[in-house]
């Protein structure tokens, strides 16, 4: 194992994973990632792996955007299949007023070039047959997206950056992080690395992990799921893979998954997890679904797309996710630390989290900070937000799902 680098990135999700492919892309390959299990053995590899394009603020969808980009490029440098399927994404129009806000957005798209198109509830029920439309307004159609298998993503970017000289060492627990000698001391089960720069992409873990040094970081793990139902001859049928729909109504998305659908839902009162400290022995592990918070959600989906009322559930999966009060990601560096970069506190890590760590890798190698991306700054909270706001925003955060802000 290398022991003295020049970066040093703790954890093996797709974001820590993502960070030290950027970093070998801009020339930093003296680094090594440390993961204290199998890459992917957080969040990343139960995630549905969804990534759209739709979003009120273009910054973030250059980050989406960014993110598909950094996994079909990982993809073609190594041959290791990312799983991407371009089906594109439907955000329904609940109201006539998202469909105002779709209008508006429309410009923006045009500015980053991507395709979005703004179609009628005709149109919608052409490109995807099992949406009731007569209850909408229309849609916001981003043709390219889609979604990625996020451990397929994670391996690809993982050997890109081997063959690049990066290091990764699984099996290599990190505990104390401490400042000595004007670098960066990391404790693991290996033996110690010395780094110059420190990278923690720990998603929950990170709260724990950087409380020794003072810092008070509002990242905490809610629950989040995701039903996979039985194969169902209508989509069997189909000559293309159906589009994602994302509908506020329901507060939840639906994609094909193989001949069956796959559905995520932001329920009105989410569930945290573990807020007294990670279990020690974590592992790659799921939690106990409880579906009765869902059936709200669910059954307003019987009404928007019929089929699923005839679906038997044959899966439903309850994982871990690391959420922020604002629901946007922590990454940068921490104040008074110098050295010390975050990038943790992804809920949609698979859509943003290749985007993001090409941020803040050129970040990290000019010493130049992103333009107007202040919203995902890691110091914008500050160190002395309490626990219990913090959990009172997550929850707010969480329930709006797919509320769209009223301010345009
Ligand atoms: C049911 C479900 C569905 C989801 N669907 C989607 C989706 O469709 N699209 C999307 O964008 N997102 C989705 N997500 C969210 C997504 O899974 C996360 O945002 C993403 O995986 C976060 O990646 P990460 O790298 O930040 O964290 P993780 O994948 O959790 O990685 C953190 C890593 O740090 C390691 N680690 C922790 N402590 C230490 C230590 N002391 N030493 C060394 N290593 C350590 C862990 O072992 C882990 O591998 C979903 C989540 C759930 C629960």
């Amino acid at each position: 194992m290398k022991s003295d680098v020049q970066v040093a990135v703790i954890g093996g999700g797709i974001v820590g994973v993502s960070v030290l492919y950027w970093l070998a892309k801009l020339g930093w390959t003296d680094s090594v990632l440390l993961e204290r299990r199998e890459l992917t053995s957080g969040s990343t590899w139960h995630a549905a792996g969804n990534t759209t394009y739709f979003g009120p603020y273009p910054k973030m969808t250059a980050l989406f955007a960014g993110s598909i980009r950094t996994y079909l490029q990982a993809e073609k440098e190594t041959g290791q299949s990312v799983g991407f399927h371009k089906t594109g994404s439907l955000r329904l129009a609940a109201s006539e007023r998202e469909l105002e806000l779709f209008h508006v957005y429309a410009p923006r798209y045009a500015n980053l070039g991507i395709p979005f198109h703004i179609r009628s509830p005709e149109e919608v029920s052409g490109l995807h047959p099992f949406i009731d439309t007569g209850s909408i307004h229309g849609a916001a159609h981003t043709p390219t997206d889609g979604h990625v298998d996020p451990t397929g993503a994670t391996n690809a970017l993982a050997q890109a950056a081997r063959n690049l000289g990066s290091s990764i060492e699984r099996h290599c627990p990190v505990g104390a992080i401490s400042k000595s000698a004007g670098k960066w001391w990391i404790e693991t089960s290996s033996g110690a690395v010395t780094a110059e720069h420190v990278v923690v992409a720990t998603s929950f873990w990170a709260r724990e992990m950087l409380a020794p040094l003072g810092l008070n970081l509002p990242l905490y793990p809610t629950q989040h799921h995701e039903i996979i139902t039985e194969s169902l001859p209508q989509v069997a049928a189909l000559d293309t893979e159906l589009p994602a729909m994302r509908d506020s109504w329901v507060s939840c998305n639906v994609r094909q998954e193989r001949d069956g659908l796959l559905i995520g839902i932001y329920e009105r009162e989410p569930e945290f997890w573990a807020l007294d400290g990670i279990p020690p022995d974590f592992k790659e592990e799921l939690l106990p679904p409880n579906l009765d918070p869902l059936m709200p959600h669910l059954e307003r989906l019987m009404e928007r797309m019929p089929l699923f009322a005839e679906a038997g559930i044959k899966v439903a999966n309850n994982g871990p996710m690391c959420f922020t009060p604002d629901g946007l990601p922590l990454i940068g560096p921490l104040p008074q630390m110098d050295g010390l970069w975050l990038a943790a506190g992804f809920n949609v890590g698979i859509g943003t989290g290749g985007g993001s760590a090409e941020i803040l890798a050129k970040w990290m190698t000019t010493g130049q900070p992103p333009s107007g991306l202040d919203a995902i700054h890691a110091d914008r909270f500050g160190t002395r937000i309490d626990r219990e706001s913090a959990l009172s925003s997550i929850r707010d955060v969480y329930a709006r799902g797919y509320h769209l802000p009223d301010s345009i």
